[in-house]
């Protein structure tokens, strides 16, 4: 991870945000490479999904979210990570995060800390005035449903899909930018009949698989991990989450969610009407009927199969897998050159420069007799260039014969 970091920064793909104050915990900015790294997967992702498509349609929602939102969708009450404190260390901590070096009896109680930020809105700083920044994308899907039925005339099962940038009050970011706080997320969000959704997870989970192995992320290196009951979120009925081996450890590239009827029923007004199959809170306040009419009339509220998908984490594993560490015969070179320093005919210098003609003029400048060049072939076929200071002749010769010719040159 740390040499991936640093190429990152070095050729300009990633750097440290806000760095020349020192920086803010849990941000990144794309350099030159990166913008263009990011927007390649992202077109890859939006052209598999919307144009490639028919059924699916995009959207570009607002970050900025009404608090309704997302107390209906269950976040407010919901969207929280436990967290305990280090009386040691003074930190704070994820409870499932906590190092091995604090002790267990130095930690608090966890408590339930709340992900989401919340930014004022309008002239008036008096509390009563916020919103949130999105958690996710998928809620504005949601509460554009019926815009985009009615002006696509869409039937289901159809879907939306959305790419944009979603903010978390990390407890612990780290890891590069596998956990940042802000972020963009890949989500589509497809409405299926009640009763085809777990076919359709089923597809979507395949069809995932296929996108990031056309994105140089082999399907072998993903493991497809069936989120137990228990740790399933409110709204889910089925997760799959697909685990890629990343730097650090095998976690979570992409979720793929069955939501049920959670999100719209959750959003939808007239509820009493709806044929609704999860639990969710009493809507006073929508003013929109989240629902589709059946051929006999009755409203069904689709159910939602949700692929959703991190741009940073996406970027972290095609970044891992095209990042190979080359040995340009340096191991080699080393070889070369103490095998003949053993010999003791006096003072033998590796060096690692980019331009051999100018180092060959140099070394003839300052008299040394002869130069030996490591190269790619040599590693394949163990041979090297030798220069002649006097004659500027350069012949290829065999690694094994360099110790004679060498001690016949200085002899
Ligand atoms: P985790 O368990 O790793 O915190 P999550 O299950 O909360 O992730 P989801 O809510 O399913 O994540 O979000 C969908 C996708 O968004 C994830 O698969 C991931 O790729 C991305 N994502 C979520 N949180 C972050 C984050 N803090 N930084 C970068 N990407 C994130």
């Amino acid at each position: 991870m740390d040499e991936l970091v640093a190429l990152c920064k070095r050729r300009g793909f990633i750097f440290q945000s806000n760095e020349v104050y020192g920086g803010l915990q849990g941000v990144y900015d794309f350099g030159p490479l990166g913008v263009e790294l990011k927007n390649n997967l992202k077109n890859a992702w939006w052209e598999s999904m919307v144009y490639e498509n028919d059924d699916i349609e995009g959207l570009d929602s607002s970050i900025l979210t009404n608090p309704l939102v997302l107390k209906y969708s269950g976040h407010e009450s919901t969207f929280s990570d436990p967290m305990v404190d280090c009386k040691s260390c003074q930190k704070r901590f994820r409870a499932d995060q906590v190092p091995p070096e604090c002790k267990k009896e130095d930690l608090t109680e966890p408590r339930q800390f709340n992900l989401m930020f919340k930014t004022n809105v309008g002239p008036i700083d008096d509390g009563s005035s916020f919103a949130y920044l999105r958690p996710e994308t998928a809620q504005q899907i949601f509460t554009n449903f019926k815009n985009v039925i009615d002006s696509t005339s869409k039937q289901i099962p159809f879907g939306i899909a959305q790419i944009g940038k979603a903010f978390r009050n990390e407890i612990t970011p780290r890891n590069f930018i596998f956990r940042v706080r802000e972020f963009e997320q890949m989500e589509l969000e497809y409405f299926v009949e009640p009763g085809n959704d777990e076919q359709s997870l089923d597809e979507w989970v395949q069809k995932r698989l296929n996108w990031w192995k056309d994105q140089g992320v082999p399907i072998e290196k993903i493991e497809l991990y069936n989120v137990p009951t228990d740790e399933l979120a409110h709204y889910s009925k089925k997760t799959v989450d697909l685990m890629y081996m990343f730097p650090h450890g095998l976690e979570e590239l992409e979720g793929i969610a069955n939501r049920t009827d959670f999100d719209l029923a959750s959003h939808s007004k007239k509820q009493d009407e709806l044929n609704i199959t999860s639990n969710v809170e009493k809507n006073k306040h929508s003013n929109s009927k989240m629902a589709v009419q059946d051929k006999k009339g009755d409203w069904i509220v689709p159910y939602v199969i949700e692929p959703s998908a991190g741009v940073e984490r996406g970027i972290l594993a095609v970044l891992n897998e095209a990042f190979v560490k080359e040995d340009l015969g340096v191991t080699l070179s080393k070889k070369v050159k103490n095998s003949l320093q053993k010999l003791g005919l006096g003072r033998v210098i590796l060096e690692n420069t980019g331009n051999i003609g100018k180092g060959y003029r140099r070394h003839d400048e300052i008299g040394t007799p002869m130069c030996i060049t490591v190269d790619f072939e040599s590693i394949e076929d163990s041979s090297v260039t030798i220069r002649d200071r006097d004659s500027m002749d350069q012949v290829r010769v065999k690694i094994s014969e360099l110790a004679e010719i060498y001690k016949n040159k200085i002899k």
